[in-house]
């Protein structure tokens, strides 16, 4: 069986990233596994621009910000193998993995990084009634028509949904020619982000209907009409509200999930909330030296935030293969919990001798909050009070720990993330 020090998982921004920080740490035995024909991940789809204005001060599409770390990957000399899926990892961290060439085989790696990214929620889990009709899409697969397919799904369009990909959809249709007649968004605030709201939906007099849902999908050979309704705060269509749209497509942008089915087998532990990996400070999970960073991790709002925690994926795989790969130690540990407002935080725990001078955690709010407070508490003292203008569930939050600020205060068993309204 071939041995690899690290192996990672995944050939999109995370795992590039990844890899090329492990190289720079002064690791020379990396692979990266990736099941597609080419690396870069879902930004190969996302054409657009708007990558990177925080990691290369520029606004970058997909692909460019991909090739970024393609380039160095490749001039790295980092080894990586397209069309290879990773069917299992084993809790001693041999990996088995399949392509055409080799056929199935498998690899002990020493650390293995997960960067798996994730996936659309599928329209089966959404319990939308009517017939299935051919002109259902989701709005990932749509992206993927469009930008690399070369097909238009349809010319008259509804969108379910108003998460980043449907938002950027609706924009993209209109400028492939198609009628956008409605985003329609179940929740009474959209999950994308703001500027996709202005520069997708404002910008082009698409309107956007909070607090609603499709109720009827007509058509039995392709989709003829959609009909959606409002919806009550106990999110049940409200009767009399209908308002039917004639049109030939449906996109989907319901939410993403972590594509975590490896980590799961694996034995890893997960987040109910997130629906990833549980880890520490330095993004180990349960099982020592399995890392995760990225989408698998927890879904992202930019990417700039993956590459960023992708890297320190990369330097403590490493750290922990220099340290002779060492269980971590839980004795002294600080749990982070989130509550009152704030959904989960990212990491759950800290070792503070195992930390950087600085921690970024990172969390989501569970509703729209103006003029609030993120407050952080160490045992029962508050430390941190910022006033935010805004925060949504769509936008990712973060708080920034200092490892002196932690060693001041010994004995520390519980931090809390919350927010306050004052
Ligand atoms: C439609 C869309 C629009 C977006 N728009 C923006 C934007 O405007 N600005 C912005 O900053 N961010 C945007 N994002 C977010 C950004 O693209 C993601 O945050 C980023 O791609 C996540 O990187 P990742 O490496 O974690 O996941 P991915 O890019 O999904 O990469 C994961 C990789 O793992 C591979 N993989 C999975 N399972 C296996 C396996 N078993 N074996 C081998 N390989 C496997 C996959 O093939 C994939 O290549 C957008 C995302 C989407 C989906």
């Amino acid at each position: 069986m071939k041995s690899v020090d690290i192996v990672i998982v995944g050939g999109g921004p995370a795992g590039l990233a990844a890899a090329v920080a492990a190289k720079e740490a002064g690791n020379d035995s990396i692979l990266i596994l990736e099941r597609d024909n080419e690396l870069g991940g879902i930004l190969n789809q996302c054409i657009h621009n708007g990558f990177g204005l925080h990691t290369f001060k520029e606004e970058l599409t997909g692909p460019e910000y991909a090739y970024r770390f393609i380039k160095q990957v490749l001039d790295l000399g980092i080894e990586y193998k397209l069309h290879t899926m990773v069917m299992d990892i084993a809790p001693d961290k041999t990996v088995t993995a399949m392509n055409r060439e080799d056929g199935m085989f498998q690899i002990k790696a020493k650390a293995v990084i997960l960067a798996m990214g994730c996936r659309e929620r599928p329209r089966g889990a959404l319990n939308i009634p009517g017939y299935r009709p051919a002109g259902i899409f989701s709005a990932g697969t749509a992206q993927r028509l469009v930008n690399i397919e070369g097909y238009m799904p349809g010319r008259e369009v509804v969108i379910l949904g108003s998460g980043d990909i449907g938002l950027i959809m609706a924009r993209r249709m209109t400028l492939e020619g198609a009628k956008v007649k409605v985003v329609a968004e179940l929740l009474p605030y959209s999950g994308g982000l703001k500027r996709n709201i202005v520069q997708c939906l404002d910008d082009y007099g698409i309107p956007l209907k909070l607090s609603h849902t499709v109720v009827d999908i007509e058509g039995k050979e392709h989709v003829t009409a959609v009909t959606i309704a409002e919806v009550g705060p106990d999110r049940k269509p409200i009767p009399g509200t209908e308002e039917r749209y004639t049109c030939d497509t449906l996109l989907l942008s319901c939410g993403l999930i972590p594509e975590n089915e490896l980590s799961r087998s694996a034995g890893v532990k997960m987040s109910p909330v997130t629906s990833g990996p549980i880890v520490n400070e330095s993004l180990e999970t349960n099982i020592p030296g399995v890392f995760a960073c990225g989408n698998v991790l927890h879904v992202h709002d930019l990417v700039d935030y993956v590459s960023e925690e992708a890297k320190r994926a990369g330097q403590n795989a490493v750290k922990y293969i220099n340290d002779g790969c060492k269980d971590a130690d839980t004795s002294d540990v600080i749990d982070i919990v989130a509550t009152e407002g704030a959904r989960y935080t990212v990491p759950t725990t800290i070792n503070v001798d195992r930390m950087d001078d600085l921690l970024t955690v990172r969390f989501r709010v569970g509703d729209v909050y103006k003029n609030s407070f993120v407050s952080v508490y160490f045992d029962d003292e508050r430390i941190m009070h910022n006033q935010k203008r805004i925060m949504a569930p769509g936008e990712m939050e973060q708080v920034i720990l200092r490892k002196s600020q932690l060693q001041e205060h010994k004995g520390l068993k519980k931090i809390t993330v919350k927010i306050e309204a004052e």
